[in-house]
């Protein structure tokens, strides 16, 4: 078994940066997992106090239920695939994947062995006398996820491992990313600040914040139900909206609109809420709807297949997605109706329901 355990982990930095807060968490065996957060917010000193590159100050590192805190990141049996993929530039593509089974001192025709047919499997096949500069960016990081495969590894630790691909090449080594991690079933751990690469890749996803994880949960649970509003804030190709406003009569009035409230939470009498409602769970309206937002057209932005909306009035900012077909003019007035099904109602920050 290779689940990893962080169990109370902290670092703090000389100079007093507290990376990381008493992190708490499990990576169970075989899943695809991303660290997800802004920047600043400690994802990299996870990962590499996971790799062993990081001394914690204080808390333990588990792989496969043995202590690993203090055992040095070369005994560690994971493989850690860096942001720029550190290939060796003098040497070709088989030396570079090769490198690690040389240092554990694997025999000069094995190691070959090993490495071109881990290339193969990644397609590397017909480069195999190449240098890394004479391979795309995908290639090279085909490379890199070799050279890490090369040894089989417990687990795999990825730094941003797509940031430096074009938005094409990014798409498609995502795919395959995924459908390699699903075929070797290996233990994954893997950095991003991109919530769609997370939401697209990852079994489960923690989001982080100065040091803390903020949710733990997969894809869905941060997507649908973030639980709280950083999350919330943080997860969606278009920002939640997250409107203030206050309970009144069962529902919540944001401005002077009472506003489709979802069923099932006891609210009290005037208490300060937070509205969250996802631009795509609002319908747009040219004439006034009961418990619509009102405003008018500020900007128009198109999305391809559709446009988002932002409408300013009572409420503040508010953006909806219309469909593609829909006419829209700056200037003009504007209803945006939320679906109450797809509401959700935060107090002092946090997820209060539906339930
Ligand atoms: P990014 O996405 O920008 O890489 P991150 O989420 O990976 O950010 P970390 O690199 O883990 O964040 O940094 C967490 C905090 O620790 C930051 O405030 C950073 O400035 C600080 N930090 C990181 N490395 C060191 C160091 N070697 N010495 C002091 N402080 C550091």
């Amino acid at each position: 078994m290779a689940d990893l355990t962080l169990a109370a982990l902290t670092k703090v930095y000389p100079g007093g940066v507290r990376a990381l807060d008493s992190v708490e968490l499990t990576v169970a065996d075989g899943e695809f997992f991303a660290l997800l957060g802004p920047s600043g917010c400690g994802k990299t000193t996870l990962l590499r106090t996971l790799a062993g590159l990081e001394t914690a100050t204080s808390g333990a590192v588990l792989l496969g239920g043995t202590d690993v805190t203090a055992v040095p990141p070369g005994r560690r049996d994971v493989a850690m695939v860096f942001q720029d993929y550190a290939l060796f530039p003098h040497m070709t593509v088989t030396d570079n994947i090769a490198y690690p089974l040389r240092i554990r001192k694997v025999p000069g025709r094995e190691r070959r062995e090993r490495a071109a047919d881990t290339a193969a499997e990644l397609g590397l096949g017909d480069h195999l006398g190449r240098r890394p500069d004479q391979l795309s960016g995908g290639q090279q990081q085909r490379v890199a996820l070799a050279r890490a495969m090369a040894c089989h590894p417990r687990a795999f630790l990825f730094d941003e491992p797509l940031s430096n691909l074009d938005a094409r090449m990014r798409l498609e080594a995502r795919t395959f990313l995924k459908r390699l991690q699903r075929e070797l079933g290996v233990t994954t751990v893997f950095v991003t600040h991109d919530q769609a690469e997370a939401l697209a890749l990852a079994d489960r996803i923690a989001v982080m914040e100065q040091g803390r994880i903020r949710q733990l949960g997969t894809p869905a649970e941060v997507f649908r139900r973030p639980a709280n509003t950083f999350v919330a804030s943080f997860i969606g190709s278009t920002p939640m909206n997250l409107l203030p406003g206050t309970a009144e009569g069962g529902a919540v009035r944001v401005a002077d609109t009472a506003l489709p409230t979802p069923e099932g939470l006891a609210l009290a009498e005037g208490e300060k809420l937070t509205y969250g409602i996802r631009p795509e769970y609002l319908t747009f309206h040219q004439e006034p709807v009961a418990g619509a937002l009102a405003g008018e057209v500020r900007v128009v932005e198109n999305l391809g297949s559709s446009q988002l909306v932002t409408l300013e009035g009572p409420a503040g900012e508010v953006r909806v997605v219309v469909d593609e077909d829909t006419a829209l003019a700056p200037g003009t007035a504007g209803h945006a109706l939320p679906r109450a099904d797809r509401a959700l109602v935060y107090r002092d920050g946090e997820l209060l329901g539906p339930p």
